[in-house]
Formats: structure tokens, sequence, C-alpha cells
């Protein structure tokens, strides 16, 4: 052999073996980032566990703070805010009404004309304007100016066939989706705001109030006949359609229930009996929180450097405002500690609230085989390009371990009403059903959400879930307060219209 041969043997050698040096060292490396890949992950799932033992616990605490918040003023985590609705919608409401919804992402205006027992709604229209955001966080008058200008030009849209009776007030019954102290149908006081408002000037103020000034600076002459939550809403309209309603659940930028309570359980009530014997009662069971919920890192993380810290725990692991972005936490942690998408960690990951739910939904309801939405979505939300199908299918677990969190103890929630109401299991000799109206763009729109909290129910249900019915009240908040408005109305004395 010559010199030079056995050079080139030497070197090609040399090369052979750092170049698996390298491989192997990659190799490690990138077993080792799997490693603690899965151990976030597996960390996540277990403490985000909902045996059906846990969400008994997480129904019996929803109880008990639902008697308490009954019992007295500050005496609960649930406010059990009284609604002043006692008398919910017959089906005999006519004339034309107003309503407007106020309460997340968007805001919606609605004129309906109700034709009472035999003709029903007769038409119903409305529109949808979204809140710049930099009026989500500024002051009342800007907030409410916006609204009431809103509404002049809705008002403006009336055709001939929308015409109340000559001299009449236009009435309208606001939804207005944040805790507030009702002093009557049509005043209360703003208690805080969640959902992403902060609006400091406004709180402690009558939102009626508030809005009524902001008509009169457009020059719209229209009363404020009723003022609810979207909750409360929800549970009109769908009484308005099945009399078996008896509580409504909102799942959507945030999260509540209202339930029909009889008046003598309410002992903070003293005792004041409504003309039906019962009273809607707004739990505001957002700020639910007990030691029973699986609360993780991200959780505490996330509620710390919120508008709202130590409030609105339930809300926070629950609703569409927050689910993308405990998900977003956990990539970002996936990133830092196991190199999950590469050296660098991807700027945009950084982002707070960059990864909305609708976008997390999108992903987790990706069923083609190389999960090409997952792929689009984080090339498009995140910058990150590039990913293994091994990462992707990671990325679906993580989705899945979030939200039916979420669902699940959505579940408990209403299953602690049923509760609380004795409707939680099968009566001997007792058919009587009961509808629970839902509604939400996260119950509407996120299919295995929804899908994993009636089965949950269900599950919690047992026998008796047979007498128990979901009905999605698709928008009923809207025309529920205008059905209140017209039940409330100021004319209800006169001659009907
Ligand atoms: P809001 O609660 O703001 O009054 P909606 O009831 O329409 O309004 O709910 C909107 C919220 O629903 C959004 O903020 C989002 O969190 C959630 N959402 C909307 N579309 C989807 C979707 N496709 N998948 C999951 N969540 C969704
Ligand atoms: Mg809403």
């Amino acid at each position: 052999m010559g010199k030079a041969v056995v050079c080139a043997v030497v070197v090609s050698a040399a090369v052979v073996c750092a170049a698996t040096v390298l491989v192997m060292r990659h190799r490690m490396r990138s077993t080792g980032r799997w490693t603690k890949a899965l151990t976030i992950l597996k960390d996540l799932e277990e403490k985000c566990k909902t045996p059906i033992g846990k969400l008994r616990q997480v129904a019996d605490a929803m109880t008990v703070e639902m008697h308490a918040g009954l019992a007295s003023e500050g005496g609960s985590k649930l406010q059990m805010l009284i609604s002043y609705v006692d008398n919910l919608p017959t089906g005999d409401e006519k004339g034309w009404f107003y309503a407007l919804d106020l309460g997340g992402t968007n805001f919606r205006v609605l004129r309906v004309h109700l034709g009472g027992k035999l003709k029903g709604v007769i038409k119903q229209e409305f529109e949808e304007v979204s809140i710049p955001p930099h009026l989500m966080v500024g002051i009342a008058d800007a907030l409410f100016d916006f609204i009431a200008d809103a509404l002049l030009k809705f008002v403006a849209t009336e055709t001939e066939s929308f015409h109340l009776p000559a001299g009449r007030q236009r009435e309208l019954g606001f939804t207005f989706s944040f805790p507030v102290k009702q002093t009557s149908i049509s005043s209360g006081t703003l208690i805080k705001w969640t959902k992403g408002f902060s609006i400091e000037d406004a709180i402690g103020q009558d939102v009626v109030a508030e809005l009524t000034k902001a008509l009169d600076r457009v020059g719209l002459d229209m009363r404020v006949s009723a003022l609810v939550n979207d909750t409360i809403g929800t549970l009109a309209g769908g009484r308005y359609y099945h009399p078996d309603v008896i509580a409504a659940v909102i799942l959507g930028t945030g999260t509540n229930a209202a339930y029909v309570e009889r008046a003598q359980a309410i002992p903070k009530w003293h005792g004041l009996l409504s003309k039906s014997g019962e009273m809607v009662i707004n739990m505001e069971w957002g700020n639910f929180r007990s030691s029973h919920l699986p609360l993780t890192d991200y959780d505490f993380a996330l509620d710390n450097e919120s508008l709202n810290p130590g409030e609105q725990i339930f809300e926070k692991i629950i609703s569409g405002m927050y689910l993308g972005e405990i998900l977003r936490r956990v990539l970002l942690r996936l990133a830092e500690e196991a190199v999950f998408f590469g050296d660098e960690v991807p700027p945009k990951l950084r982002t707070p609230f960059i990864l909305r739910t609708p976008e997390m939904s999108a992903m987790h309801h990706d069923f083609s085989p190389d999960l090409k939405i997952v792929a689009t979505k984080l090339k498009d939300i995140f910058e990150i390009s590039n990913t293994s199908l091994k990462t992707r299918k990671i990325i679906i677990e993580l989705c899945d371990t979030i939200a039916i969190r979420g669902a699940r103890l959505a579940a408990a929630g209403i299953f602690g009403i049923l509760k609380k109401l004795g409707r939680d299991t099968l009566k001997v000799g007792e058919s009587q059903r009961s509808v629970v109206a839902l509604d939400g763009g996260l119950f509407e729109h996120y299919g295995k959400f929804s899908l994993s909290m009636e089965n949950t129910l269900k599950e919690l249900l047992g026998d008796a879930s047979e007498t128990i019915v979901i009905e999605h009240a698709n928008d009923g908040s809207g025309i529920g307060a205008a059905l209140l408005a017209a039940s409330h109305s100021q004319y209800l004395d006169s001659a009907s219209p």
C-alpha cells in the first residue's frame, strides 16, 4: 500500500469515527430532550387528572359554597347574587323590544317582535360589533358612549314592520355579563370586571345609570327596563321555549351559571317572598375555588400575572379566554427546558394570550394523518416550522389534557347545582325532567370539550341522567333579555299593543 492510500484510510476512518460520535451525541441529546419533554407532559397529565371521585368532591364543594353564599353576603367565594328575576317568561309576552348584550369579545344589539303564546317570536334582527381592545381598559364613559352609539345606529335601521304604538318609549333589556350587585330588576352596581376588562371608574357605579347617561348623550330616547347577565338571559330565553329549564350555564370567553332557587331557601333574602316563590340566582361560579380543584404551576403563574390575581380560579381553568393561554405556557416550558422546538426558544411563544382557544380547538380537532392543521397553526401563530409528527402528536395530547380537565370540571359544577336542587338522583315514581340551558362559543364550537362535558355529566348522574337534558340555547341571552324587558315593561298595565 502506498503512503497516500494509508493516509486516506486513516483520515476516512477518523471522519467516520467523529461522525458516529456526533450522531450518537445528537441521539443521546435528543433522547434526553424527549425524556425531559415526556416528564413535563406526564407531570401535567398527573396534575390535571379528574377521576370521578375528585369530580364528586368538587361538586360537593360547589354545593357547600352555594349554601354558604345564599346564607350571607361574603359568606362564600360564590356570591350567589339575587337577580330580582322572579317571573320568568311564560310565552305570553307581546310587543317590540330591544336587547343589548355586553360581556366578552363581542357586543350584540337585537330587536324582537313578540307575538304572545300563539305567534311566539314574530321577528328578530341583530347586529354584532366587536369591542375595540382599548375600550376594555379605558374609562367608563368611552365604553358606554361606544355602546350607545352602536344602539343609535341600529335603531336607525328600524323598518316599517317595527312600529311601537304611538307615544311609547323604546324599551331595552341590558345583558351585562360581569358581577353586578343588583338593587332592582333595572339597576345594579358593578362589583368587579372579569374576562380582560379593567375600567376602574366604573366599579361601584350603577351600570344602568351609566348606560342611560350615554343614551342621553347620543340623544337616543330608550328606557332600560331590565338588567341581567348572559346566564340569566339564557335561563329566561330557555324557559320561554322549555318550561322545564331550571338552570343555565355559559361557557364562552368566561363561564358562569344561574339557576332557579326557592325564595325561602335564600336566608339573605330575609324571607321576602316573591310572587312565584322563586328567585333566579346568579352564582358567579367563575369565582369558585376549592382545594379539590386540580391546579398546576401553569395555572398559578397565569393567575399571578392576570388582571385579577386570586380571583375567578374556576373560570381560569375552564373558559375560552384561558385554555389556549394555558397551552401556550406549557409549550413555552417545553421549548425552554426540553429544547422542544429547536435550540432557540421561538420568541412568539413568550407573548401572553397569543394562542387563542379557537386555534387550540382547531389543532385538537385535526384528524389528518400528518396533523397538517397543527403544523399550520404552529407556523402561523408562533412562526415555528419543520415540526416532526411526534412533536405534533404531543401537542394534541396537551390540548386533550387541558380541554378535558376544563370540560369535566364544568360537568362537576353542573352536577353540584343539580345536587343542591335535589335533582341528582332518580326518585321513585317521579319522572320530572330538568333542562339545563347551555350557551357560549366554547360550548358551541369546541366539540371535544362539549362532548366530554356531556359524557362526564352522564357518568356523574348514572341512572338519573335520563331525566336531565342539556339544551343548547343558541344566543338565548339576547332574546332572554328582551323577554325580561317585556315582562318588566313600564306599559304592562296599559292595554297590550
Ligand atoms: P362571549 O363569551 O365573549 O360573550 P361567545 O359566547 O360567543 O362570546 O364566546 C366566545 C368565546 O368562545 C371566545 O372567546 C372563545 O374563547 C370561544 N370560542 C369561540 N369559537 C371557538 C372555537 N371554534 N373553539 C373553541 N372555542 C371557541
Ligand atoms: Mg356572551
